[in-house]
């Protein structure tokens, strides 16, 4: 007898991650921050290592009061896992195993699909209008949970918190799950977050330390529901998935918001200016609410190649199910000097057939 892994499964590919470049200025590929390592984030994981040969706090108790202080929810509305990737599993083995369904956007965030997949789901992708969600669209479609990602990736789109309370109130699905991996880069990150919507059940969030915390090595992400949700999800996690280093760089950083908003405002000022460079070639820029940016670029494949080989990577966007775009995570002040370099070579290079007006 040969075990077979169950069909549905034949459908996944493994995860392809985004490359490196040799130089950290120059990994512009998987969204991480571009700004080294807070004295207070490497103290506090130094002071927590004294403690590893012990098991980690299983809720992660001192996180939870501080999300819960930072966000006025109690504390039993939080659940903290092994980044925001395994909050997203376990609400698919919970809410959609064995014949449930979802509804997400086309192209998705890749663990929205992946998940459905996992658990044999029905899965209901509605194609982006504008590059935005096309939530009237997704509104109609019934499903155990539908996925929103605000602002969404690999668009960097932002839906204004009055856009997802009129979903919320026509949607068909039972739960609205919005992964807000991103919001701390927007505009009004206060007024557009989901949270305030998470009492009554209908509504779950998501958020990582992975992004705007710079924290994406360590693996920590948390999520904001009804202590009805919560409480089901606990049952079935594994109970140490969050690491000791791991929960005390996140109470150090929650803690240290002087240095959370010069980072966060370092990336958005940087925003801009990668925005300006690469619309100054020509290219065309959606514009972005997050800490990426997705252009349309003509000879993509070509484009990714040069880049690569001037020290830059990028995310094709061919990956991420949006053909002729290449997505670039905002870089630091050195990496806008290698890409701005690099793009000044390529555009001495093209051919004027390949030149955008
Ligand atoms: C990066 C990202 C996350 C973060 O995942 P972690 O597992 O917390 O690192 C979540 N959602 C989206 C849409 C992302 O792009």
């Amino acid at each position: 007898m040969t075990l077979r892994p169950r069909p549905w499964l034949d459908a996944l590919e493994p995860y392809v991650p985004g490359q490196t470049a040799p130089l950290l200025e120059g990994s512009m590929a998987s969204n991480e921050s571009p700004l080294p390592v807070s004295r207070a984030l490497l103290e506090a994981i130094q002071g927590a290592a004294r403690t590893i040969q012990r098991y980690p706090d299983p809720l992660a108790d001192e996180v939870r009061q501080e999300l819960a202080r930072l966000h006025g929810v109690s504390p039993d509305q939080i659940l903290i896992g092994n980044g925001s990737d395994e909050l997203i599993y376990l609400l698919g083995w919970a809410y959609l195993a064995g014949g449930g369904s979802v509804v997400c956007a086309d192209p998705a965030y890749r663990m929205n699909t992946v998940i459905g997949t996992i658990v044999n789901a029905r899965i209901t992708q509605v194609p982006l209008r504008d590059w935005h969600h096309d939530l009237a669209a997704m509104a109609r479609i019934e499903a155990d949970i539908a996925f929103v990602v605000n602002p969404h990736n690999p668009t960097g789109t932002l839906h204004s918190r009055e856009s997802l309370v009129r979903f919320i109130e026509s949607s068909r699905a039972k739960l609205i799950v919005v992964d807000e991996a991103y919001i701390d880069f927007c505009d009004d990150p206060e007024g557009t977050t989901a949270i305030s919507l998470t009492g009554s059940g209908r509504v779950a969030v998501l958020r990582t330390f992975s992004k705007a915390h710079g924290m994406a090595g360590l693996r920590i992400g948390y999520l904001l529901a009804s202590p009805e949700i919560i409480r089901t999800l606990r049952t079935i996690r594994p109970p140490f998935s969050v690491g000791t280093l791991a929960q005390a760089a996140a109470v150090a950083s929650l803690r240290d918001r002087t240095h959370f908003t010069e980072m966060r405002d370092y990336v958005c000022a940087n925003r801009t200016a990668l925005s300006e460079l690469l619309a100054a070639h020509g290219f065309s820029v959606v514009p972005s609410q997050s800490n990426f940016v997705l252009a349309e670029v003509p000879a993509a494949d070509r484009l990714i190649e040069h880049l690569r080989l001037s020290g830059v990577a990028v995310r094709p966007g061919a990956s991420l199910g949006v053909p002729g775009t290449v997505r670039v995570s905002v870089p630091s002040h050195a990496g806008l000097e290698l890409i701005a370099a690099a793009l000044t070579t390529w555009a001495a290079q093209i051919p004027a057939t390949a030149d955008p007006a």
